[in-house]
């Protein structure tokens, strides 16, 4: 007979199991515990957006929207857009895009909901979840990855910059990643006011060493000549170095906030090092970038996280101008990043609780499910046999979970109305009384 296909998951995903799973909930749960002494609330957004959010969040000619998008479609919509050969027809609502970051959207939220009245006080903002790019699926590329993310809205201060990339350090710090093994990268990207001369240097210099350049670069100096610094080719590379600094063009307000976030870096001991050609190709970007490489990573993929200012983006996407400064961390590298270092990002749960039996007559049986009822419904963490296990194995399966403590029931145990306490890593018993399970189990693991 013929066996029915089985089915996989998509390419350039994956299932969270597991170590996996643990890693990714650490990671929430250790942002969510220090983003919340910094003032930040978690929030969560769409995972798809209209594309127009992208496409303005992120730029038209960026390559993730030009080339990268995951889109999203109906159903109804598809058929249409079929039926009438393009898209055209559909109206914007219509035309959808899984989120391929979580600041275009985030800031969508923002000027919808009106978060940041003027005049408030900063809105602060964290987030985790998946995000999806449509490109094409190879080794380290995944259509859909994990990011976590904070955002400030409301304020140009750049003492939130610095407290920015100071939490963000710390985060690394509280997921086990030592401070020896991270490099922060830090520059301006000047503003409004200073950056188009440095554009046009650069366009200028470009220029100049056209011949050394790839074809794109050459292009660039007309298109966008701070994107640059990005390419890939180490001839352009080489070529970057020796041009223009942004930071030494900068204008005096740009300069003073600059020197601002650097001094506060230092009181606060956090290392950094100064990387001019550190420049993110986006318009909305201003003033402070940052990017943080691990050790021992290999090219772009070191990166596992980085942010920057973008006092432009809300009003480009339709809000009232409103300062902000956000970073995203990769979960997916991060974890690489830290299994290369030796650290261990594992979830700890409660500490758990296996109720064994001893014999399988009802009364045992019924004892053990009334056990776990009552440790459960008391907030502590139960397992028990669900396999008719001999006691020794049932013993085996709780040092497997990790359990422990083991609460034991027979049935001589229950005619005096008592089950036995073991620890499980001294092998030490006690009787206890069958009505105070929860409270004494409370106790001993407080003491434990
Ligand atoms: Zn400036
Ligand atoms: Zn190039």
């Amino acid at each position: 007979m013929a066996q029915r296909a089985q089915a996989r998951k998509p390419e350039g995903t994956e299932d969270l199991l597991g170590a996996r799973e643990a890693a990714w909930l650490a990671m929430r749960s250790a942002a969510g515990e220090l983003f919340g002494r910094w003032g930040f609330s978690p929030v969560e957004t769409p995972m798809m957006e209209q594309l127009d959010v992208f496409s303005r969040g992120l730029g038209q000619t960026t390559d993730v929207v030009r080339k990268e998008m995951f889109r999203a479609i109906t159903q109804t919509n598809l058929t249409r857009a079929l039926e009438e050969g393009s898209e055209a027809g559909l109206k914007a609502r219509q035309r959808l895009a899984l989120r391929p970051e979580g600041t275009a959207g985030f800031v969508r939220a923002a000027i919808e909901h009106d978060l940041v009245p003027q005049g408030g006080a900063p809105v602060k903002a964290w987030y985790a979840g998946s995000m999806f790019r449509g490109e094409r699926v190879q080794r380290g590329r995944l259509r859909e990855f994990h990011q976590i993310g904070a955002e400030v809205l409301g304020s140009d201060d750049p003492v939130l910059d610095a407290e920015l990339i100071i939490m963000l350090m710390d985060f690394y710090a509280a997921l086990g990643l030592p401070a020896e093994a991270l490099r922060l990268r830090l520059n301006s990207m000047g503003c409004a006011e200073c950056r188009p001369a440095y554009r046009e240097l650069v366009r200028g210099y470009l220029l100049d060493h056209a011949g050394e350049l790839c074809d794109e670069c050459v292009a660039r100096a007309d298109t966008n000549p701070l994107r640059a610094f990005d390419c890939k080719n180490p001839g352009c590379a080489r070529v970057m170095e020796d041009a223009p600094k942004i930071t030494d063009h900068l204008c005096e307000d740009c300069a003073e906030a600059y020197a601002e976030v650097k001094r506060l870096l230092d009181v606060a001991g956090v290392p950094f090092e100064e990387a001019p050609t550190l420049v993110r190709g986006l318009d909305y970007y201003t003033r402070t970038v940052f990017e943080v490489e691990a050790r021992g990573g290999v090219g772009s993929q070191s990166a596992i996280g980085g942010g920057g200012r973008y006092d432009g983006l809300v009003e480009l996407m339709g809000g009232r101008p409103t300062p902000g400064i956000g970073f995203a961390v990769g979960f997916e590298r991060t974890l690489l990043a830290a299994e290369a270092l030796g650290a261990k990002l594992t979830f700890e749960g409660e500490p758990l609780v296996y109720v064994a039996a001893a014999g399988k007559d009802g009364a045992v049986r019924k004892a053990v499910f009334d056990l776990c009822l009552a440790l459960r419904r008391a907030g502590m963490r139960a397992e028990a046999d669900y396999q008719g296990r001999s006691l020794k194995s049932q013993f085996k399966q709780a040092d497997k979970l990790g359990a422990v403590l083991c609460v034991v029931v027979g049935p001589e145990e229950l005619e005096r109305g008592e089950a036995t306490l073991r620890n499980m890593a001294s092998h030490e018993q006690t009787a206890a009384t069958l009505g105070a399970i929860p409270e004494t189990v409370r106790t001993a693991l407080a003491e434990l």
